[in-house]
């Protein structure tokens, strides 16, 4: 018996739905998360472990090395979980209700599934669909959704026909999911700068999280492992912000525009435990917008800075203590940060002792007021 071969960018799962026959492969997990005797979350599609592929290689004829290469931390040895794109699962303690596991939550690419029926392919999922990392497709640089943009419904299934090969389809209305969001299409032509400008940085997380250098123009003096220590950082430091609401909801206000949202009107509360990782793909693509804004100079080359520095705003919201342990972590925060964020600290803290004289100036202007 032949099996199909994986696509080489192809999510494990994926391809072993691909590979039984006869069958609609829900996205209901293949293989479910468990913990390891050291208590870590292990995924098969993240870590599938060397008995999980010597037994697919010997059932498929397929080298164990093409099944291994499937598997996301082999894609991105330096992997971790707040980059991986996790859903919440039913609890079993019984102070919560949901708590955070590693069962994959899939998001995708209408113009991958586009290609692959323009092609008469199968339909399949790409490894990066499940990774946290990005809220674009890497090839399309197209924002990625993960509801059907007909019926809004979440769950989708791999739909056989004898017209032609399995496409992606919506189990609600059925229809394919290769049709691209029409908001999207609205927004393309003048969304496209800011698309283009969040895909690069999320190809430099991704570099980073093979273990790529960053590019040292754009990322000074920073090691892949600092790049994503910092964006993993900003992004807890921003959820765990709770001094100020105020500021902290507008900064997501300034981010969460149609162009990033695609329509949807407000991005959900970031998850103060792993806020990338949990994140719906609208409220992703405002996170790492954020994190760009911090970390990326060519941010500031696409025009879209606005008058106040996001790295200002963001050192306020997060606060002194907060950001003092971060500018302290050398492992965490590379020189070239550091120095960014003790200017905004510096232009902070001057603005902070404007706002005081002008308080006290009004207070002693009401004094004499009263006086006279
Ligand atoms: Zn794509
Ligand atoms: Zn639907």
């Amino acid at each position: 018996m032949t099996f199909v071969e994986p696509f080489p960018d192809e999510l494990l799962s994926s391809w072993l739905a691909r590979a039984r026959p006869n069958r609609n492969a829900l996205n209901e997990p293949l293989h479910s998360a468990y913990r390891n005797s050291a208590g870590q979350w292990r995924h098969p599609d993240v870590h599938p472990t060397k008995s999980m592929i010597a037994e697919l290689a010997a059932n498929t004829g397929i080298a164990p090395i093409q099944i291994a290469e499937l598997g996301l931390c082999y894609r991105y040895p330096r992997i971790y979980p707040d980059f991986v794109a996790w859903r919440y699962v039913p609890s079993n303690q019984p102070d919560r209700a949901c708590e955070p596991a590693l069962t994959l939550r899939i998001a995708w690419c209408s113009r991958c599934l586009a290609e692959d029926y323009a092609a008469g392919r199968a339909a399949y999922v790409r490894a990066d669909w499940a990774m946290a990392a990005g809220g674009f497709c890497s090839q399309h640089r197209w924002p990625l959704i993960d509801r059907c943009i007909t019926c809004g419904n979440a769950h989708w299934a791999m739909k056989r026909s004898l017209q032609g090969p399995p496409r992606m389809c919506c189990t609600h209305c059925r229809r394919g999911l290769e049709r691209a969001h029409p908001k999207a299409l609205e927004l393309e032509p003048a969304a496209q700068p800011i698309w283009i400008m969040i895909a690069a940085f999320e190809a430099a997380l991704r570099g980073a999280l093979t273990g790529k250098v960053p590019d040292q123009f754009r990322f000074n003096d920073t090691s892949a492992s600092q790049l994503l220590e910092e964006t993993s950082t900003i992004c807890i430091l921003l959820a765990k912000a709770r001094s100020r609401l105020g500021l902290r909801d507008g900064l997501f206000d300034r981010f969460a525009t149609p162009a990033l949202t695609i329509g949807h009107l407000c991005p959900d509360e970031p998850s103060s435990e792993m806020p990338l990782a949990l994140a719906s793909p609208s409220l992703r693509r405002c996170l790492i917008a954020i994190c760009a804004a911090i970390l990326d100079p060519d941010y500031g080359a696409t025009g879209l800075s606005q008058s106040e520095l996001v790295v200002d705003i963001w050192a306020r919201i997060v606060g002194s203590i907060a950001l003092q342990h971060f500018i302290q972590d050398r492992l965490v925060c590379s020189s070239m940060l550091k120095s960014k964020l003790e200017a905004a600290r510096h232009r902070n803290e001057q603005l902070d002792r404007m706002s005081s004289l002008r308080n006290a100036s009004n207070t002693y202007k009401s004094l004499f007021r009263g006086a006279a």
